[in-house]
């Protein structure tokens, strides 16, 4: 066998583009370019296997094994050698491959007399594609250049893959972007949504994997290194960074300035790989450690590579992010991450969003929530899978992301979606009747919202008003602090669209996930426990102030409600009441009209609070309760933490005497209680929490109609005595009792 030269595999690479270059069905290219590749390293055998599904690979091609196999022969992935190879994605290089362990003999294929095996990963960016292998009879190791020289072939194989050289009859490749795909993530916000994939950063698309001249290639990737350099000191040179995007931008450069980064992009050049193949490859490659780091610093740096690895991609292509196509009807977002501010451009036109990374948290799901459309994170490679158009489907109840999907799946959805539609006409027919429950007892059904694009739902849902603004999305969207006059515009024109509904707006709750992006970041080893929401407003009282100035202009003389967020002692309270009294008093002396009523409240969102002295029932004008937070506090669950945010029920015993302690606290007091965390929207929940004695909820808009349909079947004072019953049995979990006393009235 000869010894692999430089110039021997770009002859070899030369040889397959001719040979792809010339007509023929994809499966007649298959067999030719595994002819080529035998014949030029000199092996008796060299076989394609490409992923028929996500699990199964299939012999497509074979020079050298029997030829009634191909299409016959199939592996799982992990299943013997090309099975490890395509687990691992790293190559297997074996001089006695039956000895090597997990080797599966196959007897159709005739392999068993092959001792020496090479495999290497067909891969590109992320998308796992196949494995090529290369076997002889004479038991020896393949050198590292025979590997690196296979590895490139790999390459070529992967960007003529994408190209769709190899679709055809026969069955090879016919899959790729075609196939569906179903892709089980999780829910960032609940809904349905059939729509076309929209790509927020479309695919780069190489049209030349093989180049003649290598000279001419090694210039154009030093260029355009060069340039990468240049743009990254520019962006490390801008003045209003932060501590973290100055950290990102540095390992930027440091990878941009990385001379084995560099050369070993010049040496696959050197290979036969155009410039741009070459960055791919290296890409491919960080992709695939990726997927086996579990280190979360060093998957950022791998993200980070890869972002560079784009970005050079775009330099060499001259292609950029916008590439002309016209967005499709009903689109669906499909990107790794978003931003909130990107999102909300794109705003109510799209259909749903699907994000390959993302937290329930995260400002992107904050937005998405407040645009009411279904999100999917941990969509695991669908930026990889998904094409522009293509045909998806959102089911955000479950998290599950249907690409491309069968008929059946379709229908089935469709039917889902309809039955959904069909529910929202019943509870529009509900929208002005009041949420009173048989007993009489009334409830009142206020919403939760963020941004001005929330208002338009407050007359449809039949919300009496809002009861949670979130005032942080305001600040969270901008690249700078926005100024008094800029907010105290935005909050009167919430009151105006509210059209003399109550609104209780809650100033700044930002640390723990929501960080804004212009304020410098406080390392802390447990932000949701650490220095935010009031403690910041109390701490650095400028920015709170300016707020509290903001609401009280805004109101202009209209009555003001102010809540304070995450207040675990009495005294924080005290303070930040005593805020707001002392701006309203430097309103007065400048002579600006001040609130008609004034009402300030807290939300209770630590169990410290519950246990308050009277004084602090007494104190507010109301109390609400900030289910999200008080659960992962009460429970000690991260409501941020996939593995342990689903453990507990807010139908737990122990959490539901909680509630009816807060109950007490506030009756005591003639204090009014809300809950507005996101069980308040889930209509089980509501129903329990109302039994209770909490008199007002406050949930996503399109939860309203739901809840007021629930509460109007059922008689609340039998189901309180019902809970009072069990708790004192000592059920501990009391949803299977709710839910059968339910079923037993036909609900
Ligand atoms: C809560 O904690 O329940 C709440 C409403 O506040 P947020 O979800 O914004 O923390
Ligand atoms: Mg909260």
């Amino acid at each position: 066998m000869p010894e692999r030269t430089e110039s021997e595999s770009r002859k070899l690479l030369r040889r397959l583009r001719d040979s792809l270059a010339e007509p023929g069905a994809g499966q007649e290219r298959l067999d030719r370019i595994t002819h080529i590749i035998a014949d030029s390293m000199g092996c008796e055998v060299c076989s394609i296997y490409l992923f028929r599904d996500e699990e199964t690979l299939e012999l497509c091609a074979t020079e050298g094994l029997k030829e009634e196999s191909v299409h016959k022969t199939r592996m799982r992935i992990g299943e013997g050698l090309v099975g490890r190879v395509a687990r691992t994605l790293t190559p297997v290089n074996t001089a006695n491959a039956p000895a090597e362990k997990g080797f599966r003999y196959m007897p159709e294929t005739g392999e068993e007399i092959y001792s020496s095996f090479l495999g290497v990963p067909i891969q590109r960016v992320g998308e796992k594609l196949g494995v090529i292998v290369v076997q002889s009879k004479t038991a020896r190791e393949f050198s590292v250049e025979e590997v690196d020289a296979l590895e490139v072939v790999a390459m070529v194989l992967a960007e003529m893959t994408e190209l769709g050289a190899f679709v055809g009859d026969g069955g090879a490749m016919a899959g790729l972007h075609k196939r569906p795909v179903m892709i089980r993530g999780a829910t960032g916000q609940e809904g349905a949504a059939e729509g076309r994939v929209w790509l927020h950063e479309p695919r780069v698309v190489v049209t030349n994997p093989v180049a003649d001249d290598p000279l001419t290639e090694i210039e154009r990737i030093r260029a355009a290194v060069s340039e990468l350099r240049v743009s990254v000191d520019d962006l490390l040179a801008a003045e209003s960074l932060d501590k973290e995007q100055k950290q990102v931008l540095e390992a930027y450069r440091m990878f941009a300035h990385s001379r084995g980064w560099l050369r070993r992009m010049e040496e696959d050049i050197t290979r036969g790989l155009s410039a741009e193949a070459a960055v791919e490859k290296e890409q491919s490659t960080a992709r695939a450690r990726l997927e086996t780091v579990p280190d979360p610093y060093l998957r950022d740096r791998l993200h980070d590579l890869d972002d560079l690895s784009n970005r050079l991609l775009r330099i060499l292509t001259g292609q950029g992010k916008d590439t002309g196509a016209e967005m499709p009807d009903h689109p669906i977002l499909v990107a790794r991450n978003i931003g909130p501010a990107e999102l909300l451009d794109y705003g109510r036109k799209l259909k749903g969003v699907v994000l390959e990374e993302g937290s329930v948290g995260s400002h992107a799901a904050i937005v998405a929530r407040a645009l009411a459309i279904p999100l999917v994170i941990h969509a695991d490679r669908i930026t990889a899978e998904a094409l522009n158009g293509d045909p998806i489907l959102v089911d955000g109840d479950q998290g599950i992301v249907h690409l491309r999907p069968e008929d059946t799946v379709a229908v089935a959805f469709r039917d889902k979606v309809a039955m959904q539609a069909a529910a929202q006409n019943r509870y529009a027919s509900l929208r002005d009747l009041p949420a009173e429950a048989k007993c009489g007892t009334r409830i009142s059904l206020h919403m939760n919202a963020g941004l001005m694009a929330d208002l338009p739902s407050l007359a449809g849902s039949g919300a009496e008003g809002v009861g949670l603004f979130r005032t942080e999305l305001q600040f969270l969207i901008r690249a700078h602090v926005p100024k008094r006059s800029e907010l105290a515009a935005i909050y009167s024109s919430v009151l105006d669209a509210a059209k003399g509904k109550r609104v209780a707006f809650r100033t700044l709750d930002i640390g723990s996930d929501k960080v804004l992006p212009y304020m410098k970041r406080v390392e802390e080893p447990n932000p949701a426990m650490g220095w935010r929401a009031i403690r910041v407003g109390l701490d650095k009282p400028g920015v709170m102030r300016m707020q509290l100035q903001a609401l009280i202009r805004a109101a202009n003389g209209r009555p003001l409600t102010v809540m304070f967020p995450f207040v675990a002692e009495v005294n924080e309270f005290r303070h930040a009441r005593q805020m707001l009294m002392d701006e309203i008093a430097r309103e007065r002396a400048l002579g600006h009209a001040l609130p008609e009523r004034l009402e300030i409240g807290a939300m209770l969102e630590t169990p410290s609070l519950a246990y308050a002295p009277d004084a602090f029932f007494e104190m507010c004008d109301f109390v609400s309760i900030g289910g999200n937070d008080l659960k992962q506090f009460f429970f000690a669950a991260d409501r941020e933490n996939e593995a342990v945010r689903r453990r507990y029920d807010v139908l737990n015993s122990s959490f539901l005497r909680f509630v009816r302690h807060i109950v007490d606290r506030c009756a005591a007091a003639g204090t009014p209680l809300s809950f507005c965390g996101e069980d308040a929207g889930r209509p089980v929940e509501a129903l329990c929490i109302a039994a209770l004695g909490v008199r007002m909820l406050s949930m996503r808009p399109a939860s309203v109609g739901p809840v007021k349909h629930l509460i109007r079947r059922v008689d609340l004072t039998e189901l309180r005595a019902l809970i009072d019953r069990e708790c004192a049995t000592g059920t501990a979990n009391l949803r299977p009792t709710v839910m059968d006393w339910l079923a037993g009235q036909d609900i």
